[in-house]
C-alpha cells in the first residue's frame, strides 16, 4: 500500500498554461513565464500563436461551406485542400479547448477574446503540476483572486484573466494535444533537477 501510495503521489503530470491575449498585449509574458519558472516546473513547449478570429465560430461548417464556394468557382481542388487545412490549424483549436463552455451565455464573448491577438501556448510539466498551477493562477475571477497569485496581482475582471491553466490531469493532456503539434515538445533534463526534488 505505502510504496503504491508514494509512487501515486509522484505522478508526473502535465498541464497547458497559456498567455491569453491581453497578457501578450500589456507585456506579460514574461512575468508569467517566471511564476512557473521560478516555482520549479520544467517547460516542455512554447509558442506564439494566432488563432483567427473570422473563422473562429463554427469552423467545420465554414469549411464545408467554402468546399461548394470554391468548387462552383471552378477553384481547383488543390487550392480547397489547402485553404482547409489552413483553417484547420488556426481556428479549430480554441472552440474545441472550450467545448464545455459552449452553451455558457459568454462563450461568443470568450471566443473573441481568446482569438482577438496572439496567445502563448505552454505544455509545463511536474509532480503535481495541475493543481499547483491552478493555484499558482488563481480565481477565475480576479477581483476574488488572492493577492500573490496571476490574477490577483495582474488582473482585474474575469473576461480579461490574462491567463489559462488546465484543470485536471486528463485535460492538461487532451490540451496539450490539440495546442501543440509533433514535434514541438521538448524532452530534456533541466539541471536543477537534483536542486528541487530529493
Ligand atoms: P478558468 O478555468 O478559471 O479559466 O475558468 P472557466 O473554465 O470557468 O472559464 C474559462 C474562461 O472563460 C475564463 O478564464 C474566462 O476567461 C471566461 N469566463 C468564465 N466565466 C465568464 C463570464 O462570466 N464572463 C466572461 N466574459 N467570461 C467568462
Ligand atoms: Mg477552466
Amino acid at each position: 500500500f505505502l510504496p503504491h501510495l508514494i509512487a501515486s503521489l509522484q505522478q508526473v503530470d502535465q498541464t497547458y498554461i497559456m498567455v491569453k491575449p491581453d497578457g501578450v498585449q500589456r507585456g506579460l509574458v514574461g512575468e508569467i513565464i517566471s511564476r512557473f519558472e521560478k516555482k520549479g516546473f520544467k517547460l516542455t513547449g512554447l509558442k506564439l500563436f494566432q488563432c483567427s478570429k473570422e473563422l473562429a465560430e463554427g469552423a467545420g461548417a465554414c469549411q464545408k461551406e467554402n468546399l461548394h464556394r470554391r468548387a462552383h468557382n471552378g477553384r481547383g481542388a488543390k487550392l480547397y485542400f489547402a485553404r482547409v487545412n489552413l483553417e484547420k490549424d488556426s481556428n479549430v483549436d480554441s472552440i474545441e479547448h472550450y467545448k464545455d463552455l459552449k452553451q455558457k451565455s459568454f462563450f461568443p464573448k470568450l471566443i473573441d477574446y481568446i482569438t482577438s491577438g496572439p496567445v502563448v501556448c505552454m505544455a509545463w510539466e511536474g509532480v503535481g503540476v495541475v493543481a499547483s498551477a491552478r493555484k499558482l493562477i488563481g480565481a477565475t475571477d480576479p477581483l476574488q483572486a488572492e493577492p500573490g497569485t496571476i490574477r490577483g496581482d495582474l488582473a482585474v475582471q474575469t473576461g480579461r484573466n490574462v491567463v489559462h491553466g488546465s484543470d485536471s490531469p486528463e485535460n492538461g493532456k487532451r490540451e496539450i494535444a490539440l495546442w501543440f503539434k509533433e514535434g514541438e515538445l521538448c524532452e530534456w533534463t533541466p539541471v536543477q533537477a537534483p536542486w528541487l526534488r530529493e
